[in-house]
């Protein structure tokens, strides 16, 4: 067994649940089944030598999502998918929120605002329509509100906010997430890609690879939560990975708003981060090019984020930026994720398009209800 010390033998390859990926979906697992079943046996593997994918990457917008995203997710999916989603992603922040704490998520409940650029002839009947068709999950989401944010006014037509949303910041909640796992007895491998699995009669044999070295360990589950790098270990579930860019400006002196804000159905999002402004989007300028498991730049898009923010979302303010990176998504045509059984004894929670903030918590219990484990 590849040279395994007795000791190591004993004590390093038998589980009862092997997750791999260590970002907000696997960490929220890990929890979830050690919070229910203190005594399993719990390892992480993450590929990465910090967790490299989406989760300490994105915007860190808790959110229920955008009107006009409602709409259009809506028209893809009909009313009644969309509610349930709506009211996943909702459960899903409150659990977040209370299994890590708001202040160790620096969670700020400050709502989020749509910038609408272009009329909408029926914007009044959509908000209430809305509202009406979300009221058993919530009262009253979302609503109009005025320019107060200082942005040009030739870019706005209207304002819409939702009440639910808030903002958080995603390196502290996954730090924590992390902390929070490992406390709870989970073993978490950095630097360790799960690289192939085998399903038994009895157990699944797990391959691990870290540099050159290679370990197989057992488990009676094993739960992948890779999302966008999924397709060589589930080449059956149909994903299509999307980069995001993002940039964070210097601190600015006077910050005239405080809040996450979306624009372009959503496409386009930007939020103070303290007195610095956090941007990011820009997706629809370049599917294509954004279309790849590959983190790095695309001048385009990030020199659209640089026109935005001096035209009209800091208009004649001096600003400087301090650092752009990516991440990586995964996308479905329906905008459903995969969040199931795959085989006898493996599940995934993958393709969270977009939104794994807030669907991460309620895709880990969903799974940890169907493992047979708790
Ligand atoms: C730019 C950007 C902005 C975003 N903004 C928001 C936002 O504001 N709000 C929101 O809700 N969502 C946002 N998202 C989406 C959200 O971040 C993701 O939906 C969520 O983080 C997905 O989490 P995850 O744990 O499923 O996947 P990931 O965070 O991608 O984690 C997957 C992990 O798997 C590891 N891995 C990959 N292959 C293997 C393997 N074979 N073995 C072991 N480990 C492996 C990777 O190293 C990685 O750490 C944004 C995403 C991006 C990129």
């Amino acid at each position: 067994m590849e040279g395994l010390s007795f000791w190591e033998r004993e004590s390093w390859i038998e589980y009862d649940a092997v997750i791999a990926g260590a970002g907000i979906t696997g960490l929220s697992l890990a929890c979830e089944l050690l919070e229910r079943a203190p005594k399993l046996r719990v390892l992480i593997c993450d590929a990465g030598l910090l967790p490299l994918g989406a989760s300490t990457r994105n915007a860190g917008f808790a959110c229920t999502g955008p009107l006009t995203e409602a709409l259009h997710d809506i028209e893809q999916m009909g009313e009644q998918a969309f509610v349930e989603l709506f009211e996943r992603r909702w459960k899903g922040l409150q659990k977040l929120r209370s299994r890590i704490g708001e202040q160790a998520l620096e969670f700020e409940a400050l709502g989020s605002f749509e910038v609408l650029k272009q009329e909408r002839e029926q914007l009044g009947d959509e908000i209430l329509t809305l509202n009406k068709l979300l009221e058993p999950v919530a009262k009253e989401v979302y609503s109009i509100t005025d320019n107060r944010f200082g942005f040009a006014s030739k870019s706005v037509w209207k304002i819409i906010e939702n009440r639910l949303d808030g903002q958080l910041h995603s390196g502290k909640a996954i730090r924590s997430l992390w902390g929070k796992a490992a406390s709870l007895g989970a073993l978490i491998l950095q630097g360790t890609q799960v690289k192939n699995y085998e399903s038994g009669p009895s157990e699944i044999r797990v391959e691990l690879q870290s540099g050159e070295r290679v370990l197989s360990v057992k488990t009676q589950r094993l739960f992948i939560c890779t999302n966008a790098f999924s397709s060589t270990l589930l080449p059956q579930i149909k994903l299509e990975p999307g980069r995001g860019q993002v940039l964070v400006t210097k601190p600015l002196e006077q910050l005239p708003f405080q809040g996450t804000f979306s624009f372009d159905e959503g496409y386009y999002y930007f939020r103070n981060v303290g007195n610095r402004v956090l941007f990011g989007g820009g997706r629809n300028l370049d599917f294509e090019g954004e279309n790849t498991t590959a983190f790095g730049e695309n001048s385009l898009i990030l020199n659209s984020l640089r026109e935005h923010l001096s035209d009209w979302i800091l208009p004649n303010m001096h600003w400087e930026e301090d650092m752009n990176w990516s991440g990586i998504m995964a996308f479905s045509p329906d905008k459903k994720p995969f969040i199931d059984e795959v085989e006898p004894g493996v599940f995934a929670a993958i393709r969270m398009n977009g939104m794994g903030v807030a669907l991460a918590s309620g895709a880990a219990e969903k799974l940890a209800n169907q493992s047979g484990l708790i």
